[in-house]
């Protein structure tokens, strides 16, 4: 087994990939990619049960991520669209269709008899037009705020709030309290609007496995995990957690989740995660039509959100059945039985034939979803350096998105290559 190379990446998530792509493109085929699972994808896989296809966590593309026009082409992932708006409960069990008015003309009279307060509507235009008109690098800047403080300070409504931008944005985030920094916020708000939220056909661990399958064999180990990393005159040395192998690399990559970043490359305490549980339901018919996400409003319910999944995409379950995702943020430490039906309770409340449609197929907790990302903890991961040799990619780059996954595995990668 070979055992110097001039770039080594740790991580096969989509930084990693990414990565992985970019250095075959630029024709240096001296690598390897270190990944300490079986398969390749890190957060972004799809598991089979039962001829159900299941992501492990809810999450979706933005088709206005400019990684899907130059690195991970949108076409070859056959995007399957939500629609763009929600099923937004306005008033206690209340649900009204809110959707993008250039989008889906024929709901304008929705909005315009929406219950939502109008002010906080034309607010909200005014907002979304002001972010629409500035460059993603700029929205990205850190604001010292809280999203929530933002929101106050341009004026909306507790009511704006709690009907619309914690479940929607709480459930970007992964945030119900919205102390997520206000940046996020505002970068989200124009890639929804300018962009449509997809799935790949057959789940999100298709964005991985396209990426993956191009790489050449051998070039990724699998089930190799690595322990340290050390500098040495000749380079840096990598040892793997098991059986005392060591690689000499040129150059790393350390294309982990940020708690194995911050443990290999030294930089201290690992950042703190938020967790999040997905529950998922089959029937045999489906319980609401159109491929919209359901946004309860933030009361006393569990739930954060759900979605037919198969309204999206019929190719996630067998023919003639179903598939339904609930999210949840706090799963207030009930087991999975009692959260399960739970949930199914809260979707009653808004569709009262789930009592009787859903029934549970399995619970996927994701403990270590997204780093924290509130003011203090964005700018300390923005103020770490690296020892020479050693790129990261991922999360701690700029923010935990497919798009910052994407993008900072390439340019790490040119930064390798010194052509960046
Ligand atoms: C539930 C959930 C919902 C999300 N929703 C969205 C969304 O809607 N939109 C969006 O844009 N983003 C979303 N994200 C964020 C996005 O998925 C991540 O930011 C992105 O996938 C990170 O990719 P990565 O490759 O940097 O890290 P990871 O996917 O974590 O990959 C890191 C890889 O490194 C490997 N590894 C770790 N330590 C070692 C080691 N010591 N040796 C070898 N290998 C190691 C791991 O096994 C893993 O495969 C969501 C994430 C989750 C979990």
């Amino acid at each position: 087994m070979k055992s110097k190379f001039r770039v080594v990446i740790i991580g096969g998530g989509l930084s990693g990939l990414s990565a992985a792509h970019t250095l075959l493109d630029r024709g240096c085929r001296d690598f390897v990619l270190l990944e300490r699972n079986a398969v390749p994808g890190g957060r972004v896989r799809t598991v089979e049960k039962d001829g159900f296809r299941l992501d492990l966590g809810f999450q979706v593309g933005l088709s206005s991520y400019p990684a899907f026009r130059r690195i991970l082409p949108l076409r070859l992932l056959e995007p399957r669209f939500f629609g763009a708006g929600a099923l937004v409960e306005e008033q206690p069990g209340e649900i009204r269709c809110l959707a993008h008015p250039l989008r889906h003309p024929s709901k304008i009279s929705n909005g315009i008899f929406s219950k939502l307060p109008l002010a906080d509507r034309a607010r909200l235009v005014k907002q979304a037009v002001e972010c629409i008109f500035r460059d993603d690098q700029s929205l990205l800047e850190p604001t010292g705020q809280t999203a929530l403080t933002w929101l106050k300070q341009k004026g909306f409504t507790d009511a704006m709030i709690d009907s619309f931008f914690r479940p929607f944005f709480g459930g970007v985030f992964l945030d119900n309290e919205l102390e997520t920094d206000a940046s996020l916020l505002r970068y989200y708000l124009k890639k929804f609007i300018i962009g449509r939220a997809f799935v790949p056909r057959g789940g999100m661990g298709e964005m991985s496995q396209r990426l993956a399958d191009e790489i050449p064999i051998g070039k990724i180990r699998y089930r190799t995990e690595v322990g340290t990393i050390t500098h040495t005159d000749d380079g840096v040395l990598i040892s793997l957690e098991e059986g005392g192998e060591r690689i000499t690399a040129g150059k790393v990559i350390i294309a982990t989740d940020p708690g194995a970043l911050a443990k290999l490359s030294g930089w201290g305490d690992p950042p703190e995660f938020r967790p999040t549980k997905v529950i998922y339901y089959r029937s045999d018919e489906r319980l609401y039509q159109g491929p919209w996400i359901v946004l309860p409003s933030k009361g006393n319910g569990i739930v954060q959100h759900f979605v037919q999944m198969t309204n999206v995409d019929p190719s996630l379950a067998p023919k003639g059945q179903s598939l339904l995702s609930a999210t949840v943020l706090d799963d207030r430490g009930l087991d999975d039985e009692m959260l399960a039906a739970e949930v199914k309770k809260d979707i009653a409340r808004l569709f009262p034939e789930a009592e009787t449609l859903l029934e549970t197929l399995c619970i996927i907790p994701v403990p270590a979803a997204l780093p924290v990302q509130d003011p203090e903890a964005i700018s300390g991961y923005r103020q770490h350096t690296f020892g020479e040799g050693i790129f990261p990619a991922g999360d701690l780059v700029s923010n935990a998105s497919l798009q910052n996954a994407l993008q900072s595995g390439r340019d790490a990668a040119l930064k390798v290559l010194d052509r960046y």
